[in-house]
């Protein structure tokens, strides 16, 4: 409250910028310019704000996968022990005929296979992946329908 800077009428006050200047001035006389402050709450809209952070967030799941670069880490291993493929796969207590088709790629360890490898050898054979099931349904190389994405979520 207080008078207004042009007509001095005693009345709610606004801020005005009016010819350049800012004035204290009445609801009336701030038609001569731009009202800048009547003080008003705004109102933040913090709850909706969180509710679509939440659903922008992808879905995903954490899923293991043998890395891609097996085969030459498995070879890479063997030659720093200073083994041929026999002693090797003894000394992975697997076949030879697996060993030398992992260390070709031709064969794709499971993943007991590859964490067993990797255990006795101390490399890292499987990496954590995020996969977004969005990808998946528009398909990563993999058979994957949206029919079988929907009937999965159930
Ligand atoms: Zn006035």
């Amino acid at each position: 409250m207080g008078s207004c800077d042009i007509c001095g009428k005693d009345t709610k006050l606004f801020r005005a910028k009016i010819e350049g200047t800012m004035m204290k001035v009445c609801r009336d006389c701030s038609k001569f310019g731009k009202v800048i402050g009547e003080v008003k709450i705004a109102i933040k809209d913090t709850a909706r704000q969180k509710v679509a952070t939440i659903y922008a967030q992808e879905e995903e799941e954490i899923v293991e996968e043998v890395v891609p670069d097996y085969s030459t880490k498995l070879l890479k291993a063997r030659q720093k022990k200073k083994m041929d493929q026999m002693d090797f796969a003894r000394f992975v207590a697997e076949k030879e005929s697996v060993v030398s088709k992992l260390e070709t790629g031709s064969l794709k360890p499971s993943l007991k296979l590859a964490r067993k490898l990797q255990n006795r050898l101390g490399i890292k054979l499987i990496q954590v992946v995020k996969e977004e099931k969005f990808e998946l349904e528009s398909g990563t190389g993999k058979d994957f329908t949206l029919g079988d994405f929907i009937k999965k979520k159930k």
